[in-house]
């Protein structure tokens, strides 16, 4: 399927590893220009050569923080124009909200919640001008099913999930721009096995019976991978999803147990 999207241009945040690299990897697949940022220089440019090798759409990557306004600034100005953003963000630590301060939430709202506020904000309108703009937001299975020791990315991007709801339903929707939300799952990324490791040093258990355990649980018996997430991505930035905005699309093997 052609998806309609080669020489559009991209910004994915966050996206020197995991799902924001799968992100990247198949709109540059595309024919999509993209952009892409993270904090650390070196890592980010090895992305940037690994995707250019797929000889699709211009690869140019910014390092900085993109919850910074700073960081922001820059990745914006990197991109000629910006009709495809995908927002994404490393998420929160997990914890107990009788530890967490002012400072915490604060950090977790920038990251999680304000930040892609931020460039929805910067981008939304001049994407309505001239007529398509997609937005997917990378947040988490946690916005329907909370996980407890996750209260920080709980709490920080339900807020996202309500503000956008309103934004995907306003004006910008009769213009083409549409707004939805990809909830990951358990992804086989190193945010997991960063996790996952910190629980095998607590209960003293092997991380790879660790990683198998969380895999059984699953209905579709196994972790998913950055490539699906970002096939998935793709097709949510083609001309054939124009009719589809404001949700919140769960990519989980199955986990969430609900009919709905
Ligand atoms: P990852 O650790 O594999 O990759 C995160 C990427 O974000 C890296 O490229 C990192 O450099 C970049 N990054 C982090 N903070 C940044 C910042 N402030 N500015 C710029 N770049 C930054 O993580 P992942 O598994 O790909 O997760 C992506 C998002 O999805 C996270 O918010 C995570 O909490 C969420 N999520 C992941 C899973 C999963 O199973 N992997 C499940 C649910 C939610």
């Amino acid at each position: 399927m052609d998806l309609g999207i080669t020489g559009k241009w991209a910004l994915v945040c966050a996206a020197s590893k995991g799902l924001g690299k799968g992100c990247a990897a198949a709109l540059v697949r595309e024919g999509v220009n993209v952009v892409i940022t993270a904090r650390g220089a070196e890592t980010l440019q090895a992305t940037a050569a690994e995707l250019r090798a797929l000889g699709g759409g211009e690869v140019h990557a910014i390092a900085g923080d993109i919850t910074t306004a700073e960081g922001r600034a820059a990745a914006l100005a990197a991109c000629p124009q910006i009709d495809i953003l995908v927002n994404n963000a490393g998420g929160p630590p997990p914890g107990d909200f009788r530890d967490w301060g002012r400072e915490a939430w604060i950090k977790a709202l920038d990251a999680n919640m304000l930040t892609p506020i931020e460039l929805m904000k910067a981008t939304v309108d001049a994407m309505a001008g001239r007529g398509y703009g997609r937005v997917v937001n990378i947040t988490s299975g946690a916005v329907k099913a909370p996980i407890d020791i996750l209260g920080l990315s709980n709490g920080a991007r339900s807020g996202l999930t309500g503000f956008v709801a309103g934004l995907a339903r306003s004006n910008i929707a009769a213009r083409g721009v549409t707004i939805n939300s990809l909830l990951p799952g358990a992804f086989d990324t190193d945010r997991l096995r960063v996790t996952m490791q910190g629980a095998a040093t607590k209960t003293g258990q092997p991380l790879d019976v660790l990683m198998s355990k969380r895999a059984g649980a699953i209905p579709a018996q196994r972790l998913g991978t950055s490539a699906e997430f970002g096939a998935v991505c793709a097709f949510i930035c083609s001309v054939h999803a124009g009719y589809l905005t404001g949700q919140n699309i769960l990519l989980d093997g199955g986990a969430y147990p609900g009919t709905f």
